[in-house]
C-alpha cells in the first residue's frame, strides 16, 4: 500500500521530510540520512519544493529516485508560485508517468530576493483540483495546514474556514510545526465545528539549534514559545544538552499527540536522522 489516503485509512503513519541539497556534500549527507532512516519503515517521506531554479528539478530526480532505488514511499511537494498552470500541469503529469501517487499541494512562499512574482494558481486548493484533473484517481493529494492561522489570513475565523475548504478536496493535510499539543487540538476542534474531519498530521520539528529554528518559525508565521526557548538558550553552546533536551521536549509532545488521537506523525529532518531516529525509539513507534 503506497498511497497516503490509504495509508491513513489503515492506521497511524509515521513519515519524514527532506529537502533537495544544493551540493554534492549536501546529496551525500542526504543518501546517509536515508539510509539511516529506511530501516525505520517510514509510511512515507516527504521531498520540499524550492522557490525557483535548479532546486525544483532536483526535487524531481529525488522524488522518482526514492520511488525506484529505496522501499520508501515517496510524497513530492508541489507549489504554485512563479509557474504557469501549464508548467504544474506538466510537472504532475510527469509524476503522473513516473507512478509517484503522493503529492502535497501548496501555495508556496516567494523567494525574498525575487524579482518577479507571480501566480496562476494563487491557492493550493486551485492546486489540488488541477493534481485531480491530471492525475485522476491516480494521486493522493495532501495540503498544509497552519495551527496558528497562516499570516496572509484577516483572521485565525477566517483562515480556518478556507482550510475547511481546502481540506474538502484534499485526501489530508500535514501541520506546520508547532511546540504545544493544545495548538493541534485547538486546530482539530475547530475543523470540527465546521464539520471538517479529513486526517491532519502534525508535523515536529526537534529543536537541535534554538536560533535556527527561531528563525524557521519566524519565517513561518509562528514562535517558540519564550519558556520553551529560554530552556534552550540557558544550555548555551552545549551543543549535546541541546540535542538531548530537543529529543526530550519533542518526544513528549509527540505522545501527548499520540494520547489526543493524532493519525500520525510527520517528522521535518532537515535532513539529518539522529533526533528523529531518537525519538521514534522513545517512542517504541
Ligand atoms: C507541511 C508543509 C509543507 C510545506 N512545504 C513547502 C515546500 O515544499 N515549498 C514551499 O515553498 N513552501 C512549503 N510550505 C510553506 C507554504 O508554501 C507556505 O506556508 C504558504 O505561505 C502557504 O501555503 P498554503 O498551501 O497553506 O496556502 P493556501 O492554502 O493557498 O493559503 C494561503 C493563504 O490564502 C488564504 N486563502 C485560502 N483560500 C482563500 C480564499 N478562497 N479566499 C481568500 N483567501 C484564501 C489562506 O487563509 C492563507 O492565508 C509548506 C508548509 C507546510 C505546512
Amino acid at each position: 500500500m503506497t498511497r497516503i489516503d490509504a495509508l491513513l485509512a489503515a492506521g497511524r503513519t509515521t513519515s519524514f521530510e527532506f529537502f533537495p541539497p544544493k551540493t554534492d556534500k549536501g546529496e551525500a549527507a542526504l543518501r546517509n540520512t536515508l539510509n539511516e532512516l529506511e530501516p525505520l519503515s517510514p509510511s512515507f517521506v516527504s521531498i520540499t519544493y524550492g522557490a525557483g531554479g535548479s532546486t525544483r528539478e532536483r526535487t524531481h530526480r529525488l522524488v522518482v529516485d526514492l520511488l525506484n532505488r529505496t522501499s520508501m514511499t515517496p510524497m513530492a511537494h508541489l507549489t504554485g508560485v512563479n509557474h504557469t498552470r501549464e508548467d504544474l500541469a506538466g510537472i504532475l503529469g510527469r509524476y503522473r508517468d513516473a507512478g509517484v501517487e503522493n503529492i502535497l499541494a501548496l501555495r508556496g512562499d516567494p523567494p525574498r530576493d525575487a524579482e518577479e512574482v507571480f501566480f496562476e494558481l494563487e491557492r493550493a486548493w486551485q492546486l489540488v483540483e488541477l493534481a485531480r484533473e491530471v492525475g485522476g484517481d491516480a494521486f493522493s493529494i495532501g495540503v498544509a495546514a497552519h495551527p496558528s492561522g497562516h499570516p496572509l489570513a484577516p483572521d485565525l475565523a477566517t483562515d480556518r474556514k478556507h482550510l475547511a475548504a481546502k481540506l474538502a478536496v484534499a485526501d489530508f493535510a500535514v501541520t506546520q510545526f508547532f511546540f504545544a499539543a493544545e495548538e493541534y487540538t485547538r486546530l482539530l476542534e475547530d475543523l470540527a465545528a465546521l464539520d471538517c474531519h479529513t486526517p491532519v498530521l502534525p508535523g515536529i520539528i526537534p529543536i537541535t539549534n534554538i536560533r535556527q529554528i527561531q528563525r524557521f518559525a519566524e519565517l513561518s508565521g509562528t514562535e517558540v514559545p519564550a519558556a520553551l526557548a529560554d530552556r534552550f538558550h540557558a544550555l548555551g553552546d552545549d551543543a549535546a544538552a541541546v540535542h538531548a533536551l530537543g529529543v526530550e521536549v519533542a518526544t513528549q509532545l509527540c505522545q501527548e499527540l499520540l494520547d489526543a488521537g493524532a493519525p500520525g506523525l510527520h517528522f521535518y529532518t532537515l535532513n539529518r536522522s539522529s533526533a528523529t531516529r531518537e525519538i521514534h525509539a522513545n517512542l517504541g513507534l
